[in-house]
């Protein structure tokens, strides 16, 4: 049951909610993060104990709001979601907090972005389920404590770096997601197409998901844009050449690169020499907030080796000339 919910994330791609797992045992890969969660699920039944405030960090598109989602279903409470941004003072997490069921869980995306002053506000909620409240001004401004539900603060950031170290210390558990292997995401792949009743054949859920750059939800957008192209085109299942066709139909590259992330290498090499450059500089140059660069593009670019970074700046490994086609004749080593 989601209630009370001022911005779902997935507002943008209803599908995308359709296809989220309910429980842990839906949960696709991230075993040793699943198992962590499992054990904390039953020992929070057993000892009738809430769940110890739970911080997920990864890049976009891992599962950090699945499992925010799933957990409240393991538990049988409910939860209510808002995010950082939405956050600008204290009074706005008020609503919320009022309206905790005992044990219920309260998600707070890009947790990060919440201003300083709502933080300070949330750390005697996390630590004793109390807030403190100032009626009045000046002189006559008093202080009164409110006791509060006790409750599950399950918070998601892209950038467990720009979060407070109070903020930090103040959660039980830090799970990180990392990117899904190939043979995962292929499951991911024929597990949503059943859902979505798309027969499909393991060559074809295999290439979509060696190029969804190790990302479940670009595996899902890949899907339903392949699904389309299949029934516009084609009768019957999707095949490997469906799949190869329509994704290359949508300007993904063989290796899954998007656009993006050709234009970002692109820059790299043919206006900045391979690097070193700033990541500010390249935003500028490709004409997108660094933000997006940092967090959407990098991550996947870092982890595959086509970038690395260096202390003055990201730099060009050799797999990136390779898949632009451009000859490797003197790639920088930093
Ligand atoms: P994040 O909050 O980290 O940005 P989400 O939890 O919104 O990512 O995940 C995006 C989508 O990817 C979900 O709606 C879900 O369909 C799918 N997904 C994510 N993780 C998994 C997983 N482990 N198993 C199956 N599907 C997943």
């Amino acid at each position: 049951k989601v209630i009370g919910s001022n911005s779902n994330p997935d507002d943008s791609n209803k599908h995308d909610a359709a296809l989220r797992p309910k429980l842990l045992k839906e949960v696709i890969g991230q075993r040793k993060v699943a198992e962590r969660l499992e054990i904390a699920v039953r020992a929070s039944k057993k000892l009738n104990e809430p769940l110890g405030h739970i911080l997920f960090d990864g890049p976009p598109g891992l599962g950090k709001t699945t499992f925010a989602t799933v957990l409240p279903n393991e538990l049988g409470t409910s939860i209510q979601l808002t995010s950082g941004p939405a956050l600008s003072k204290p009074a706005d997490l008020l609503p919320f907090l009022t309206n905790l069921d005992e044990g219920s869980v309260l998600f707070i995306d890009e947790i990060h972005r919440m201003p300083r002053i709502v933080e300070e506000f949330i750390y005697p909620a996390m630590e004793d389920f109390r807030i403190d409240i100032v009626l009045g001004e000046g002189m006559s401004a008093r202080t009164i404590s409110m006791n509060l539900k006790r409750f599950t603060l399950i918070g998601a950031t892209t950038r467990s770096g720009m979060l407070s170290g109070p903020m930090r210390d103040r959660f039980k558990m830090h799970e990180h997601l990392e990117f899904y292997s190939v043979e995962e995401l292929a499951t991911i792949v024929r597990v949503n197409a059943a859902k979505l009743n798309t027969p499909i054949t393991p060559e074809a859920a295999h290439e979509l998901a060696r190029r969804s750059r190790g990302t479940p939800r670009v595996a899902n957008s890949r899907l339903h844009w392949t699904r389309n192209y299949s029934a516009a085109e084609h009768d019957g299942p999707i095949t490997e050449p469906i799949a190869r066709a329509a994704l290359d139909m949508a300007e993904v590259d063989r290796d899954g690169l998007d656009k993006n992330d050709r234009k970002y290498l692109e820059t790299l090499i043919d206006l900045y020499a391979g690097g070193p450059t700033g990541v500010e500089a390249l935003a500028a140059t490709i004409n997108l907030a660094s933000d997006t660069l940092a967090d959407e593009i990098e991550p996947y670019l870092l982890r595959e080796q086509y970038i690395t970074r260096s202390p003055r700046g990201r730099v060009a490994m050799p797999r990136a000339y390779i898949a632009l086609g451009k000859l490797a004749s003197k790639p920088k080593t930093e």
